[in-house]
């Protein structure tokens, strides 16, 4: 069962057609990887999905439910949570950890946590993403590996389906990357899908399970990535082989 369906997406900026009617699905659970050269239309994709931008045409359905995303609080409402790259914009450094967690939660005036107990009650989502901080400290005194996980923390504290994971790897070690990817394992046995976009074929082919490829704003294809490699993917990229450009 696919959880998130986007068909059709259409999106233009004065003249440029940033997307040209793209189809992209995400099942229950999977970890799926969004690749495309620079200017191919990822994060324009991906602003589209959480209500950041709204789309010139096509429909968004997630767990079988057409939605329209009017902001980014309906997206997070209809259980999508991203983590960008920037994750020190998201992070409020001189909030705790714990009030960090739960500040979605506040946003949305939900079931809302007691404020006594905030920092017992963000442990169990501390240790879901496996950050071993105490949930009293400052998060500005977090490493940006662990704000990320405390980001996903926040996601948590929702009922997510679906992460969004932009470049997530750029400022992680290898160890810190190792870790982050077991997280985001564990949580699609959860049945917590996420969206990997990367740059970094290795670790696609690492983490993920599909692959959609996009170029000049249309869907190449998707294809699992048993099935598929990373000399494949470059081609899909670019529209041909490294080995056309070398002659
Ligand atoms: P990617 O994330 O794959 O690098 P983008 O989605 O950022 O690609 O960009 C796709 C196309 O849309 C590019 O041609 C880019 O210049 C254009 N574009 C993206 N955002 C804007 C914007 N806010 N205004 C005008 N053009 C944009
Ligand atoms: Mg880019
Ligand atoms: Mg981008």
């Amino acid at each position: 069962m696919d959880v998130l369906q986007m068909k059709g997406i259409v999106k233009t900026f004065s003249g440029v057609q940033a997307l040209k009617g793209v189809d992209f699905s995400v099942r229950g659970g999977e970890i799926h990887a969004l690749l495309g050269a620079n200017g191919a239309g990822k994060s324009t994709l991906m602003k589209i999905l959480s209500g950041a931008y709204s789309s010139d045409g096509g429909t968004i359905t997630i767990g079988g439910r057409e939605v329209t995303f009017r902001s980014p609080t309906d997206a997070m409402a209809a259980g999508i949570h991203c983590v960008y790259q920037e994750v020190d914009t998201a992070i409020v450094p001189s909030l705790s950890v714990a009030e960090n967690v739960w500040l979605d939660r506040f946003a949305f005036g939900g079931a809302l946590v007691n404020w006594r107990s905030l920092e017992a009650e963000a442990k169990p989502l501390l240790s879901r993403v496996g950050l071993d901080v105490d949930p009293s400290m400052k998060a500005g005194q977090l490493s940006i590996s662990q704000k990320q996980l405390l980001l996903i923390a926040r996601g948590l504290s929702r009922r997510v389906s679906l992460l969004v994971l932009d470049e997530p790897t750029a400022p992680l070690s290898d160890t810190e990357t190792k870790r982050l990817f077991g997280i985001v394992r564990s949580l699609a046995r959860e049945g917590v899908a996420s969206v990997f976009i990367s740059h970094r074929l290795p670790e696609v082919f690492e983490l993920c399970d599909r692959l959609t490829v996009l170029r000049d704003g249309s869907v190449v294809g998707t294809w699992a990535t048993a099935d598929s490699s990373p000399g494949e993917v470059v081609r899909h990229m670019l529209g041909r082989s490294l080995e056309d450009e070398s002659r």
